[in-house]
């Protein structure tokens, strides 16, 4: 999405080989409206996908899965990282590794809200190692409902995710796809010269 990858050019913070900061329009300040041309994105790729839920991580997820949902007609749904003291034992519950903070989290999703007849939508900010990725999928998997894609903003391609999802059978579609963050600089996968 050469919208995307603009944003990411011009407002992105390559941190080190391995990390990009997006905290302008995406990790802490959001640019509603190019979230919002992001979720319509989603919503094109997958209209024919009987989509009956979304399914994201909070806090990150939610903004680029918004207009996904309203597009889809689906509920959004957001995974929690802490347990809510308003939520009782009714959980769906996955570990997740967390990249960026190096540390171990249970996710959890109130038994509620997925049933084994959903037609699940995953989205999420960034694909790097798919170890949230691969979470979210444990817990759809748990209620014994359909994963019927995954929907990326930004895909690191120069780390295991992606492979990972793929071995498991399940269509991913990634809005920015990164090469490289080598040299401080950004290579997008379809910029590369063959
Ligand atoms: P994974 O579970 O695929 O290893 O990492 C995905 C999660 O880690 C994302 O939900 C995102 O919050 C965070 N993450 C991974 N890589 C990056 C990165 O380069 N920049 C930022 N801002 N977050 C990242």
């Amino acid at each position: 999405m050469e919208r995307l990858k603009q944003a990411i050019r011009t407002k992105g913070n390559v941190l080190s080989n391995e990390v990009l900061k997006v905290d302008t329009f995406l990790n802490h300040q959001v640019d509603v409206e190019l979230m919002g041309a992001v979720g319509e994105e989603f919503a094109r790729l997958f209209k024919d996908s009987e989509i009956t839920k979304i399914l994201t991580i909070e806090s990150s997820g939610i903004a680029p899965s918004f207009m996904a949902s309203a597009r889809l007609a689906a509920p959004l749904i957001f995974a929690r990282k802490k347990k809510s003291l308003t939520m009782n034992d009714n959980v769906f519950v996955s570990k997740v590794y967390s990249f960026t903070k190096r540390e171990t989290n249970d996710i959890t999703v109130s038994k509620d809200f997925l049933t084994s007849e959903d037609r699940v939508l995953i989205i999420d900010d960034f694909l790097a190692n798919g170890q949230a990725a691969l979470g979210l999928i444990d817990i759809v998997e748990q209620a014994g409902a359909t994963v019927a894609g995954l929907g990326i903003v930004i895909e690191k391609s120069f780390q295991d995710g992606r492979k990972l999802i793929e071995e498991k059978g399940y269509r991913i579609e990634s809005l920015a796809r990164i090469h490289s963050l080598e040299n401080g600089h950004v290579t997008f996968v379809d910029e590369l010269v063959t």
